[in-house]
C-alpha cells in the first residue's frame, strides 16, 4: 500500500493506474477509521481494480469554534486499517499545502440551507471543495460515500451531476453499534452517561419510519418521534431537534 501525502506523487500514481486503463474507487474520509468507514472500502475493493482512501481533516468544512483541532486522529492505526482492507494508496495531504494560498470554493445552492446547513453554514462548501479537489487529483470511476451523512450523500450527487464529473457516486448503508447507534469517530466525545442514552435517536427514528409506513400524518410523527426521546430523561429538547432533522432527511432521501 502507497501512503501519499502530495498532489504532484498522486497524479505519477493515477497516470500510471489510467494508463493501464484500471477502475478507480475513492473512499473520501476525515480518518479514525472504523466499521463504518471499512463498509465503503470493502464496497469499493468488490467494484474497482483499484481502491483509494484518502485522509484529511478538512479545515474548510469546519466553523469557527467547531472541533477541528481536537478532532480525533490515529494515523497509524488508519494506515493498519487500510492495509488490512487491502487498499492500493491512502492519500493523507498536509493541510497548509493542500490549501496553499487557495481562493476558489464550491458551493450550492438550495440544498444546502437547511438541516445540518443550517447550524453550520460554511460546512458544505468546505465539503464539496476539498471533494472537487480529490475528484479532479484522482479522477476516480466511482467514489463512496455512507448514507450516515445523508445530505451530504445527497448534495454530492447532485454537485457532481450539474458539474459533469462524470464519476459514479455510490451511497453505502449506514453501520451500527449493537444497539442501534450509528458509528461515527466523534463518539468518542459521548460521556458514559451520554453514550448511554444516545441509541434513542435510531430508535425513534426507526418508529417514525414505521408510522409512515403506516400512512400516518406529520403531526402525529413528530408526536411519536417525541414521546419516545421524552421518555429518556437525560435526553433533553436538543436532541428531540436532532432526530427531527434527521428524519427530515430521511423522507427527502425517499423522494
Ligand atoms: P468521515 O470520516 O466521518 O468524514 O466519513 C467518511 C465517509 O464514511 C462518509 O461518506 C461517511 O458518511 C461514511 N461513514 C462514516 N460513518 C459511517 C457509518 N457508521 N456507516 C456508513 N458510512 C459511514
Amino acid at each position: 500500500m502507497k501512503i501519499v501525502k502530495t498532489v504532484d506523487e498522486v497524479r505519477v500514481i493515477v497516470k500510471e493506474w489510467k494508463k493501464e486503463g484500471l477502475t478507480v474507487g475513492l473512499v473520501p474520509t476525515m480518518g479514525f477509521l472504523h466499521a463504518g468507514h471499512k463498509s465503503l472500502i470493502d464496497e469499493a475493493r468488490k467494484n474497482n481494480d483499484v481502491v483509494i482512501v484518502s485522509i484529511f481533516v478538512n479545515p474548510t468544512q469546519f466553523g469557527p469554534g467547531e472541533d477541528y483541532e481536537s478532532y480525533p486522529r490515529d494515523e497509524e492505526r488508519d494506515f493498519k486499517l487500510c492495509e488490512e482492507a487491502g487498499v492500493d494508496a491512502v492519500f493523507t495531504p498536509d493541510p497548509e499545502e493542500f490549501y496553499q494560498n487557495h481562493k476558489t470554493y464550491v458551493t450550492i445552492e438550495d440544498l444546502k440551507d437547511n438541516l445540518c446547513g443550517k447550524t453550520r453554514p460554511i460546512h458544505f462548501r468546505g465539503v464539496l471543495t476539498v471533494l472537487t479537489k480529490l475528484f479532479n487529483i484522482f479522477r476516480p470511476t466511482r467514489a463512496y460515500f455512507g448514507r450516515k451523512d445523508a445530505q451530504q450523500f445527497l448534495i454530492v450527487k447532485k454537485a457532481v451531476k450539474d458539474l459533469n464529473f462524470g464519476i459514479e457516486i455510490v451511497p453505502c448503508p449506514i453501520k451500527r453499534e449493537d444497539d442501534g447507534l450509528a458509528i461515527s469517530s466523534r463518539n468518542v466525545y459521548l460521556s458514559d452517561e451520554e453514550r448511554k442514552a444516545a441509541p434513542v435517536l435510531h430508535r425513534a427514528l426507526e418508529k417514525g419510519k414505521a408510522a409512515i409506513k403506516k400512512g400516518m400524518k406529520a403531526e402525529d410523527l413528530i408526536k411519536i418521534i417525541e414521546d419516545e426521546i421524552n421518555g429518556q430523561s437525560s435526553l433533553g429538547n436538543s436532541s428531540a431537534v436532532i432526530i427531527l432533522r434527521n428524519l427530515s432527511v430521511k423522507v427527502v432521501f425517499r423522494l
